[in-house]
């Protein structure tokens, strides 16, 4: 069927994601599900290196996903666009991007280890974006695999309603096949890697298991689904259409999350998985219109209709370098985009330029002359745009709102090997913050210093290999450590006069500000009160460039600032030279770091949650180990065989904590961390403390 035509039709089109805690087998299902779905002829396996989702070098080392691809598969006449997403916290601004582009989900869960630590930040992640969700239980073959008991976690501790719409015919070794519960068939899966699907009656020792189930899932959809429950009311038997459209509905409405089981590994109900993406899922139009803003009048709200005749509306949610320029990857969310068309970016104020859009089917890609409303696709010969941001059409523009990404957490100093490397360098930071919105780069103003900065060790890491082996620069790195932030606990003001000849001309400014404290407000926010006719708007514009960089590090601690507001009380020009933006720039850097100053800075260092698995012998040395490290449990509970410490700590006394928990547990216990905010460093720790 010929792409441009059939997504025309948004019924058919289902933009999902895979979202899963690391290992629990969402590379493996990606897999799969581009196998039966005809797009791959030979499996790729994770541990041959050879998986086709992780196309960078770097992602086939480690065995890892890094990077989100999006893909577009065919499966019983509809057309799906799969997003990977990665399963490391350190690459949680991968998922949360995927997340801002998807209508719907997947989330894979362990059937021996059930609800996991990322399972249940992704879970979040996902609820704060409305996507409705589909659970995969996986592993079904391992031995302790247990359907029900992970049933259970999804309700204990992601607070869901899962209904199961298969279950599995024996386990661990013995799984044998999953039956359907609406149809009552039991499906099994061919000695031809799983291709052939065979439906059959369901055995006879579980017959009255399978019937159970099934009245359990007519029961929720009843409760859960008003058309289902007024048939039922009406004393009519619900057929298999009427329960199917019963409980899509309730899933769109993140009400019931439809779930399934098998073993992706031994080609055991993958077919269920693509089944349930098009029977639940929800299609462009499901997902309904988008809001934004007008960029002009950013009181004023926005919204686009999925209409591939509307106008113009996409939001680049990934920029990914390549051999061949960089490929911007869009979600078209209203109207119609081709092919050399101008793409107006309202944050640049300019038209973009897209020369080729592309569809991705894993690593080969597909030129294509349009992409309509619901569609995703990448595109070539963009060359300022960066993730978030809007395009639109010039006459209709509007701003989406932009996607939550968290503060990095860890820090590394680097520096060029030669000259030859500075600029190169200072390019390519530039360009992977451009990429990775979760990875800066600032200038220490007290050592000259470049600092870089992302979510973890294996976060920098990756980032250091890129520069090093994909852009070609030498550095030297320095060992990473935590990113401190600073903040104030007050408020104060000050007021600097800067005067200086520049090449023979005056250039003068005074500027007056104030700095205090605004909790939540996030990084830097600024406000001007300052009369017009003492600071000229294009004066004010330089203010602001003075303020942003200066709280960018500086001011006593060399680190940036956050949940602080910046305002621009006054300001004057002097008579006799015209207004000069160098100099309001310079005066305002100035005023705002006394103004600082004043206001009590604080130093905030980052606070991760911490959450460890251990079967029970090693909880006491486990234990022991996390309060020397400073961390505060929260909670110690007991789970299957094994125990779940939950607790929080400064990210400072983590450092190396994959080797200690391994060597504490011989290997048996694993644990996963997320930045939870931030916390003050206390006096005596950062008295000690050298930047
Ligand atoms: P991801 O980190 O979620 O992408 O997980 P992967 O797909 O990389 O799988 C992690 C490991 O689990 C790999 O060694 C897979 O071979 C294995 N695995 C995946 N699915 C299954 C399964 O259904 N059964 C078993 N026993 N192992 C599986």
């Amino acid at each position: 069927m010929p792409p441009e035509k059939h997504a025309r039709d948004l019924a058919l089109v289902r933009n999902f994601g895979i979202v899963a805690h690391i290992d629990a087998g969402k590379t493996t299902l990606s897999e799969r599900l581009l196998f039966y779905t005809g797009k791959e002829h030979q499996m790729g396996e994770v541990h041959h290196g050879t998986a086709k989702m992780d196309y960078l070098p770097e992602e086939q080392e480690r065995g890892i996903t890094i990077t989100a691809a999006a893909t577009t598969l065919g499966w019983r006449g509809h057309e799906l666009h799969l997003i990977d997403t990665p399963g490391h916290v350190d690459f949680t601004a991968e998922v949360e991007r995927s997340l801002r582009v998807l209508d719907g989900a997947v989330v894979v869960f362990d059937a021996v280890n059930g609800v996991e630590a990322q399972s249940e930040t992704v879970w979040r992640q996902a609820t704060r974006y409305h996507v409705p969700r589909c659970c995969f239980v996986n592993k079904m073959d391992r031995p302790g695999a247990d359907f029900d008991r992970s049933l259970e976690s999804i309700r204990a501790r992601l607070h869901g309603t899962p209904v199961a719409v298969t279950m599995p015919v024996g386990r661990g070794e013995d799984l044998a096949g999953v039956v359907d519960l609406l149809t009552l068939e039991m499906l099994t899966f061919g000695a031809d890697q799983g291709r052939t699907v065979t439906r059959g009656p369901v055995p006879a020792d579980l017959q009255a298991e399978a019937e159970l189930r099934r009245q359990e899932l007519v029961d929720l959809v009843v409760e859960h689904s008003e058309a289902a429950g007024e048939k039922f009311l009406a004393g009519e038997t619900l057929t298999v259409a009427d329960l199917k459209a019963g409980l899509r509905q309730a899933t769109l409405a993140a009400r019931l999350f439809p779930a399934l089981c098998g073993a992706a590994f031994k080609n055991v109900g993958v077919q269920t998985v693509l089944d349930a993406v098009v029977d639940y899922l929800p299609s462009p139009l499901d997902a309904g219109a988008i809001d934004g803003k007008d960029p002009a009048r950013p009181d004023r709200a926005e919204h686009r209709e999925p209409d591939p005749d509307g106008p113009l509306c996409a939001l680049a949610f990934k920029i990914v370098g390549d051999a061949h320029g960089d490929l911007t990857f869009v979600r078209v969310y209203s109207g119609t985009l081709t092919q050399g068309q101008g793409l107006w970016n309202p944050r640049l104020g300019r038209h973009e330029r897209a020369m080729r859009l592309l569809r991705m089917h894993a690593n080969e890609r597909e030129a294509v002359e349009r992409a309509v409303a619901g569609d995703i696709v990448a595109l070539v010969g963009l060359k300022e745009t960066a993730t978030g941001d809007t395009l639109c059409d010039k006459k209709a523009p509007i701003v989406l709102e932009s996607m939550h990404f968290p503060e990095p957490v860890m820090s590394m100093r680097i520096e060029p090997k030669t000259n030859a490397d500075r600029d190169r360098l200072v390019e390519a930071l530039a360009r992977l913050a451009r990429e990775d919105p979760t990875f800066r780069t600032h200038v220490s103003p007290d050592t000259g210093e470049t600092l870089i900065e992302g979510m973890g060790e294996l976060h920098l890491e990756v980032l250091i290999h890129r520069l090093v082996r994909d852009l070609g620069v030498a550095a030297n790195v320095g060992k990473p450590r935590v990113a401190y932030r600073q903040t104030v606990a007050g408020a104060g003001e000050a007021t600097f006069t800067f005067e200086r000849q520049i090449a023979s001309k005056a250039h003068v400014a005074t500027v007056t500000l104030t700095v205090a404290s605004a909790p939540g407000a996030g990084g830097v926010s600024f406000k001007n009160e300052a009369r017009p006719d003492h600071v000229p708007p294009v004066c004010v514009a330089a203010v602001e460039r003075g303020v942003r960089g200066a709280s960018g590090g500086a001011a006593g601690f060399a680190w940036p600032a956050i949940d602080v507001e910046a305002v621009l009380v006054d300001g004057k020009t002097h008579e006799l030279v015209p207004p000069s933006e160098i100099a309001f720039e310079a005066a305002a850097a100035k005023a705002y770091e006394q103004a600082f100053e004043a206001a009590t800075p604080v130093l905030l260092e980052p606070a991760m949650r911490i959450e460890v698995h251990t079967p029970n012998e090693f909880t006491g040395d486990i234990l022991a180990d996390l309060n020397r490290r400073r961390v505060l449990i929260e909670s110690n509970d007991q789970m299957g065989d094994g125990r779940v410490l939950v607790g929080r700590a400064p990210l400072s006394s983590m450092f190396g904590y994959s080797t200690a928990v391994r060597s504490l547990s011989q290997g048996r216990a694993g644990y996963s961390m997320e930045p939870a905010g931030y916390e003050p460093v206390p006096p005596d720790v950062a008295k000690n403390l050298s930047f």
